[in-house]
């Protein structure tokens, strides 16, 4: 399409660092194409090859990073995603000590994955394909590798970052330095065995920016709700995060008294595991817009 700026995978990052050059500079309302490489860096081109014997500073590449024109300090970026579209082969990997059951993974093993229309066919099964973006996220002074979640978004490992979806970040540094990768053509909440079907791919989307709205943690919008993404080391202090943070947002977000919002979330929300296999562990809140509205949510979230 005419305008459309488009960001080859040869522009990749490891960190999402205050410091990196960016790419490119656009406009907010500009359509942006990025390419991106699969999580593995695209060094494992068949189920002969394991993750043991690959460059491990070479996973998750994240295309760009991008300068958002008019992002500053403190505001929200809003990135809507218009479309995703996924190489035709995946891998699925696993590696010793790593994923939910590190204890009783001995072995690295590679499967392939092929992605035919809606349906990614693994062994003889045939999975409705549910793609979406592993790594989307801002630079951060934590300076984190693009495999960390954390408040400014990273590998967050979410199944509703996907098309249609709006993803808001808070904007740590001018221009916000955005980038993203790690494409998954189908993933199961929690990850387990420590990877998606990994798919290099694009991403069409378009920035928009909320000042000063920047929230506590990323948020996605898709549909009817809302979802609020919370990542810790600690499974539990997650959970425990996610639920201060919804119940707080409730209450500033509607005016409620603490405990009545308590009682709200326990009827109206749900919490589910994005993912359990990064470093840091990802679960999410699902808020009904019909009991909050984004507005809402975003100026409550945004004043914690
Ligand atoms: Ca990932």
């Amino acid at each position: 399409m005419e305008g459309t700026i488009i960001i080859p995978d040869t522009h990749v990052f490891y960190i999402f660092d205050p410091e990196l050059k960016p790419v490119t500079r656009v406009k907010p309302g500009s359509r942006v194409v990025l390419y991106t490489k699969d999580a593995l860096g695209g060094q494992i081109t068949s189920e002969n090859q394991v993750v043991t014997n690959i460059d491990f500073t070479k996973i998750n590449p994240a295309t760009g990073p991008v300068y958002i024109e008019g992002a500053e300090p403190g505001d929200a970026l809003k990135v809507k995603i218009l479309s995703i579209t996924l190489g035709e082969k995946g891998f699925v990997v696993v590696a010793p000590g790593a994923g939910a059951l590190p204890y009783l993974t001995k072995q690295a093993k590679t499967r392939k994955c092929i992605v035919h229309g809606d349906l990614v066919e693994f062994l003889d099964y045939k999975i409705p394909a549910r793609k979406m973006i592993g790594v989307i996220g801002v630079a951060s002074s934590e300076k984190l590798t693009t495999g960390v979640p954390g408040r400014h978004g990273g590998n967050l490992d979410t199944r509703f970052i996907t098309e249609g979806a709006t993803v808001i970040l808070p904007i740590e540094y001018p221009g916000g330095l955005f980038g993203l990768g790690d494409l998954h053509a189908v993933m199961g909440d929690g990850e387990v065995c420590v990877s998606a079907c990994e798919v290099p791919g694009k991403v069409e989307l378009m920035f928009d920016i909320i000042k000063n709205k920047a929230p506590l943690w990323p948020i996605v919008e898709l549909g009817d709700s809302t979802y609020i993404l919370v990542s810790h080391e600690d499974l539990n202090k997650a959970v425990n995060e996610a639920v201060e943070t919804a119940v707080n947002t409730l209450s500033r977000g509607l005016s409620l008294d603490w405990y009545d919002a308590y009682m709200l979330a326990s009827l109206s929300i749900d919490i589910g595991i994005s993912q359990l296999v990064d470093p840091r562990k990802t679960v999410y809140i699902r808020i009904p817009k019909n009991i909050l509205s984004l507005d809402k949510l975003l100026e409550a979230l945004s004043k914690q």
